[in-house]
């Protein structure tokens, strides 16, 4: 208690950087609880859209981070959150999980089924992706249909191995229509940074920005005017680091060496 930290507020990445799979990573949860003792605002944020931020609250309360769902941010939530907003009653096609469909239909938009009447393909991590979505996909943006993504990692870590995400899906479809989707939602995008910098209702130079991936997560935090500190337990590696363009402010093995890093 009591304890003087440079920033007010923490915003953590998840896969990576609190956890491997089922598995805390060193020190996540007692960093957790010393900021919060400290008064410091505390959000998580992932890009990761299979399931709704209510799984990822219980999954971190479950492995001993007590969270609430309000606490957790991700790319699915923001995505539906834009799209109701930016294009209400739009006829969306997914490529995506049952997940994020449900999200969509929560905030009233409708699943098109017919591709020569679609408003949006909305690309997503899709584990039962098939030939005739991507047909439909294709033939729905030919069409007139405009085209944005969840997110665009390639991969998500796991502890033994990765699964391919949103970004391989994009990538495919990129090469078929020749040019880059209309926008990408997830982070590093100004959409994801602006329901983030809401949420946190703090000036941005006061925030911290912890994650594994140079190219979401740091790009991100900067891109905010946040502070950066990049974890190794995920997806880079100092070598990595060394060659991006991109440099965070701090580098830490493990999320356990984040409050020494911040102690004033
Ligand atoms: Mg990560």
């Amino acid at each position: 208690m009591g304890q003087s930290l440079k920033y007010r507020g923490y915003v953590f990445d998840l896969d990576g950087t609190i956890y491997l799979g089922d598995q805390l990573l060193p020190g996540a949860s007692e960093t957790i609880s010393r900021l919060r003792e400290n008064d410091a605002r505390v959000l998580f944020l992932t890009n990761k859209p299979i399931d709704r931020r209510e799984a990822y609250a219980e999954k971190l309360s479950r492995l001993g981070i007590p969270t609430s769902p309000d606490e957790v941010i991700n790319s699915s939530m923001v995505a539906a959150q834009y799209l109701s907003q930016q294009m209400p009653g739009a006829r969306v096609y997914v490529i995506g999980e049952k997940s994020l469909i449900d999200e969509l239909a929560d905030v009233n938009l409708t699943l098109a089924t017919d591709s020569s009447n679609t408003d949006l393909v909305l690309i997503s991590l899709d584990r039962t992706l098939t030939y005739e979505k991507l047909h439909f996909a294709y033939h729905a943006i030919k069409s007139g249909a405009r085209v944005m993504a969840t997110n665009p990692d390639l991969v998500c870590p796991m502890p033994d191995d990765e699964i391919i995400d949103a970004g391989a899906i994009v990538a495919a479809v990129e090469a078929l229509i020749r040019r880059p989707l209309d926008l990408i939602i997830g982070k590093p995008s100004r959409v994801m940074i602006q329901v983030l910098l809401d949420r946190l209702d703090l000036p941005p130079e006061t925030c911290l920005m912890t994650g594994d991936r140079i190219e979401t997560d740091i790009k991100m935090g900067h891109l905010a005017g946040m502070g950066t500190a990049l974890v190794l337990t995920g997806v880079t590696s100092r070598d990595q680091i060394k060659r991006s363009s991109t440099q965070p402010d701090l580098v830490l093995d493990t999320i356990h060496d984040l409050l020494p890093a911040v102690a004033t």
